[in-house]
């Protein structure tokens, strides 16, 4: 999606990208700079030329030992041919043009180092990239690599930080990763622009969970703008106004004075059922990342955690079976006696953590993640459901497994939950013996095989924001296809269908805990297509819970039907619009 701007009042820019966190907010611009853009730029004499040299052979030799830590660990895990692309990487540090050109352009134009490679490397990358050679121009990729990774090391940090803002402010970056996100502080960072992202990435998810407006998508925003600039970021609608105008502040705040009447009107459903006005009930809870997520859980009136991403617990380091087990045995008090479903770690995709030795890989998505990833390593796997089962006698704990793509990971991972439970008695540390285990299905081969899974778990949960990625081959978070991501496109409505179909055949429950299930607009579609659980964003309960409250099941069915014979994504949603617009208008109203 590509940022288009033109001007609607004289000063004012407005910009647009994808919304993916609603809500609006104003505030300075706080740029967040990648390792290039923090270099400080300064002028040196004759005589500090050899210190800066010393300090390029000092960065040179700490660069070539990273990468050769980097190479041993991909020969580890994936095998001596994929290490081998490393030795490019390596090659650049010995690049005789390269090193050449840095040493000259030190004496020459008497800057520091750091002004130097970055530039000496931007300039050397750029007529790589222009030469008619394929190899040449991909050496282009690891020069601009080799230049950042020179950088880091000689500015000795990554020049990157959200930990220490002193100001509330409108976070811009290029991208983030959700490790950064799940850092935020929410007091401080009003609301973010990303050049990058969809509405699925799980930066966006983090920021819907803390409840932060977020626009994605914005192309080159972040180049666009300058630190301070004073901006409006509107999550809903996905927009961004650069200077914007006195009646545009004006019309946002009355908006927003809307938005949380309705809020705190719908505060009364707090302790009201997810029940359809007919009288089908729905379990409708919260998704958490942290255990801290709970309170948004138990404030917005969820029943419990359909889906714990427990993966947020191994961002900076592997917690040990005795952390993992009071992080969910508190979870499970606080929620019981309504579920937490724990979702065993789904690490990779866009949740990379290079303390887990995880390689680079090039299509990480369908690459190695999590259940591929847990049953690859079936020590770390185990620790986390000894640590699960052990907190199953405090609450009412269930778990599930992510991306499974085939019935024999099912199996699989079932033999290691045997033999953790095993490992437990042996002990004589008591556990729930009868714990319910579910699948996520959330890969098409999962959808289409429901039936060979069902006689090994008691559940199927389904995770759209996967299922959409895969079936209709639209990365979840690139922003240039990010118009083709369809939730509601007649091929991911068929296979929910069949999962539910399948699923209650063989008697069991069957909820949704991608994002899908917190669009308020899209629940009676769900509700028309069988499911009995919704597990969503905490902030999105009380909405989706009204538009639940407001329909009828036969409404809803009518509704389902009408989309299984549709044949476009556009028409059911209209479809699912005009029934919101008739049971529901005022949700409607701030939903657009
Ligand atoms: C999903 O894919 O829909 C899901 C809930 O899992 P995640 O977003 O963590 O991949
Ligand atoms: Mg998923």
């Amino acid at each position: 999606m590509t940022a288009k701007p033109h001007a609607p009042a004289a000063d004012e820019l407005e910009l647009k990208g994808v919304g993916v966190s609603p809500g609006a907010a104003t505030g300075p611009v706080f740029l967040l700079a990648s390792e290039d853009e923090t270099v400080v730029e300064r002028e040196i004499g004759a005589a500090d030329v050899p210190r800066e040299l010393q300090r390029f052979t000092e960065a040179l030799s700490a660069t070539r030992e990273q990468i050769r830590e980097v190479q041993l660990r991909v020969k580890e895990t994936l095998g001596a041919e994929s290490a081998k692309i490393f030795e490019a990487h390596l090659l650049v540090l010995e690049d005789r043009g390269f090193l050449d050109e840095v040493t000259r352009a030190i004496a020459t134009t008497r800057r520091n180092i750091e002004a130097v490679v970055r530039d000496v490397a931007a300039r050397y990358a750029q007529s790589l990239a222009e030469l008619n050679d394929d190899y040449l121009r991909e050496r282009a990729v690891d020069v601009r690599d080799i230049g950042r990774r020179l950088l880091r090391n000689l500015t000795g940090h990554s020049g990157r930080t959200l930990a220490n803002l002193e100001s509330p402010c409108i976070v811009v970056a290029h991208d983030l990763a959700p490790s950064e996100t799940a850092g935020l502080n929410k007091h401080k960072v009003l609301a973010f622009v990303t050049d990058l992202g969809s509405p699925t990435s799980h930066t966006a998810i983090m920021a819907r969970a803390l409840g932060i407006p977020a626009v994605v998508g914005m192309h080159d925003v972040s180049l666009r703008l300058a630190a301070g600039d004073p901006v409006l970021a509107d999550g809903s609608q996905g927009l961004l106004y650069l200077r914007p105008t006195q009646q545009r502040l004006a019309r946002y705040a009355r908006r927003d004075q809307a938005r949380r009447t309705i809020q705190s009107r719908l505060a009364v459903l707090h302790d009201q059922p997810a029940m359809t006005r007919d009288g089908y009930g729905l379990i409708l809870s919260g998704n958490i990342g942290l255990p801290g997520d709970v309170d948004a859980v138990l404030a917005n009136g969820a029943t419990g955690v359909g889906l714990f991403r427990t993966e947020y617990l191994y961002l900076n380091k592997l917690p040990d079976e005795d952390e993992q087990t009071a992080v969910y045995a508190e979870v499970a008090r606080r929620v019981a006696p309504a579920a937490v479903i724990i979702r065993t770690m789904d690490i990779g995709g866009d949740k990379f953590l290079s303390h887990l030795k995880m390689p680079q890989q090039v299509n990480p998505f369908m690459g190695w993640r999590a259940i591929r990833f847990c049953l690859a390593q079936p020590d770390i796997f185990k620790t986390q459901l000894r640590a699960i089962l052990r907190a199953s006698v405090r609450g009412n704990v269930k778990i599930m497994y992510p991306m499974v793509s085939h019935v024999r990971e099912v199996v699989a991972a079932n033999q290691l939950l045997a033999e953790a439970q095993a490992e437990l008695a042996q002990r004589g540390v008591p556990f729930d013996p009868d714990i319910e285990v579910g699948v996520m299905i959330e890969v098409p081969s999962a959808a289409l095989t429901a039936d060979l899974i069902a006689p090994h778990v008691k559940f199927f949960s389904l995770g759209t924001n996967d299922l959409v990625q895969y079936t209709l081959a639209v990365d979840r978070v690139n922003e240039l296809v990010a118009g083709l991501y369809e939730p509601t496109n007649p091929a991911i409505i068929r296979l929910i269908q069949h999962t539910v179909a399948v699923g209650h055949e063989h008697g069991l429950w069957v909820g949704v805990c991608g994002e899908m299930g917190g669009n308020p607009l899209l629940a009676p579609l769900l509700i028309g297509l069988g499911l009995d659980e919704f597990s969503v964003n905490p902030p999105a309960v009380p909405l989706v819970k009204d538009v639940i409250r407001s329909v009828r099941f036969a409404q809803a069915e009518e509704l389902a039907q009408a989309a299984l014979r549709s044949g476009s994504a556009g028409e059911i949603v209209e479809a699912c619009r005009r029934l919101c617009g008739q049971t529901a208008p005022e949700i409607l109203e701030i939903l657009d």
